[in-house]
């Protein structure tokens, strides 16, 4: 009987088959049934007392094949709302914006422009909210970030930047449950809809939820990411007491940031870097350290949130070391919000196309479109796979690009396994480089050809 009801469960194929997120929305619906855990790799997985009875649980996973996609759930919320578009690649949208915070410490101390951080503070100054759930510093030993509650302007600064780090909701869902209040929830895409899903089940939760911001996502990294980087900047896991993923470097192009970490060497804190141009593959294109399931997730601009908020790798804003936050709106709440800033003279904003909101994202569109496409094509038939909305088969990709994809899921598997064996082994980044060098050398070399005619045209202003 219970193989039988294990052989059904959704929740199963996707834990077996590596495409939990490891959200842990599932453990936060019935903690006494599944608990989250960090493994070997680094990224959470669920662990599940009993298979029988979780039918209720499946529904509300990111990755579970069920009716209720992005689209559906999107549907529900925004399909009504006054002034309302809709593209395939960023989902329904009000406006699309570029912009920054005007105080300018509180900008140098955020990721791109400081509107997810500006956003929460005027919706906490202004009595919108009581808390907001973001991602912050934690206090656990071993455990660099974490979901948390926080409901003062102090503690909220110190969550500013984007963490390339697994993170969890299963004690802050509970929490939220308990405490009376308005709530601000910030996440990205998988999360967000996992949210939804959710809500969508239990009214009461979806009452405290008054408001959503998405992040951009290009995909997310296991924890060893940071020791990873870490390792490129001499220190060793044991000694590191933070690690900023987006140092911004006066100077350079925004693009061109560092990874810092701050460590202790003999009772004092010390502070190393490196700019990511020269940490090895780090590449978000070579996809080191992903997780499996962004491989099989086709939305970048968290089209179930209420604003969403990323960076603007556009050309004429990405050389600006300070950085430019990219924003589509879809709630008309958020859109008499950012007229209010423009108006107090709190932030700037420059209006901008969707097809340049887009374009900003294209790299990530193309792999989560076209690559998905090709990744779809390569999956043998008898493994299961989370089914993706209809429009992933109509992005076409050509034959080296399916190559590209070949490289890049090996990259993905085979960094996680090689990173566990060098830390088991004791073996430095050597190790590393050596078993994996070629297939970053391979994605160079294909890519070259492009890259030159790139920089050819911007030598001769074609
Ligand atoms: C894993 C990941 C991948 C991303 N990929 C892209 C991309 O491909 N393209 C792009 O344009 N932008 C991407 N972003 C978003 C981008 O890095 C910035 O978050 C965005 O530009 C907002 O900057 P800001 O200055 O407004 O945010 P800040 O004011 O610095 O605030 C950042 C907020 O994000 C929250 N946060 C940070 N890390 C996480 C996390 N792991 N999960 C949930 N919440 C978190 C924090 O709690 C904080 O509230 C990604 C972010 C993450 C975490």
């Amino acid at each position: 009987m219970k193989g039988s009801l294990k052989k059904q469960s959704e929740l199963l194929k996707v834990i077996e088959n590596d495409y939990c997120v490891g959200c842990g929305m599932c453990a936060a619906k019935d903690p006494n049934q599944i608990k989250m855990y960090l493994n070997e790799y680094g990224q959470y997985k669920p662990k599940v007392k009993n298979f029988s009875g979780i039918s209720e649980i499946e529904k509300i996973c990111p990755f579970t094949n069920d009716k209720v996609d992005e689209d559906v759930i999107a549907g529900e919320l925004f399909r009504e709302t006054e002034n309302i578009k809709h593209t395939d690649e960023t989902g329904f949208y009000i406006d699309t914006f570029v912009g920054y915070t005007l105080d300018e410490e509180e900008r140098l101390a955020a990721t791109s422009g400081g509107l997810i951080s500006w956003l929460a503070q005027y919706l906490l100054k202004n009595d919108l909210i009581d808390y907001i759930v973001c991602v912050g510093p934690s206090s656990e030993e071993g455990k660099h970030f974490e979901y948390q509650i926080v409901n003062s302007i102090e503690a909220l600064a110190k969550c500013k930047k984007s963490k390339y780090y697994p993170v969890e909701v299963s004690s802050v869902i509970p929490k939220i449950r308990e405490l009376e209040g308005r709530f601000l929830f910030i996440g990205l895409p998988c999360f967000i809809k996992a949210l939804r899903k959710f809500t969508r089940l239990d009214p009461s939760l979806n009452e405290k939820i008054h408001y959503t911001i998405g992040l951009i996502c290009g995909h997310l990294k296991t924890a060893k990411y940071a020791r990873y980087l870490a390792h490129h900047c001499g220190v060793s896991n044991e000694s590191i007491v933070n690690v900023d993923f987006r140092h911004k470097v006066k100077g350079n192009a925004a693009i061109n940031y560092a990874f810092k970490v701050d460590y202790m060497k003999n009772n004092t804190l010390k502070s190393e870097q490196i700019l990511m141009k020269n940490v090895w593959g780090s590449s978000w294109g070579n996809n080191l350290f992903m997780l499996k399931a962004c491989e099989y997730c086709d939305d970048v601009f968290s089209e179930t949130a209420d604003i969403t908020i990323g960076d603007a790798w556009l050309k004429d804003y990405s050389l600006d070391y300070r950085g430019h936050s990219l924003v589509l709106n879809r709630s008309n709440s958020f859109k008499e919000i950012l007229e209010a800033g423009i108006s107090r003279n709190e932030i700037h904003l420059d209006k901008i196309t969707i097809d340049e909101a887009i374009e900003s994202q294209s790299a990530g569109l193309r792999q989560r479109r076209n690559g998905l496409n090709a990744r779809l094509q390569m999956h043998e038939n008898n493994q299961w796979a989370p089914k993706k909305r209809k429009f992933a088969t109509q992005y076409n990709y050509s034959f080296i690009y399916k190559i590209v994809q070949f490289l890049r899921i090996e990259l993905c598997k085979k960094s996680k396994e090689t990173f566990l064996s060098q830390e088991l082994n004791g073996k430095g980044l050597g190790y590393f480089k050596q078993k994996l060098w070629v297939y970053p050398f391979i994605l160079w070399a294909i890519n070259f050809p492009k890259r030159l005619k790139r920089k050819l045209m911007n030598i001769f202003k074609l």
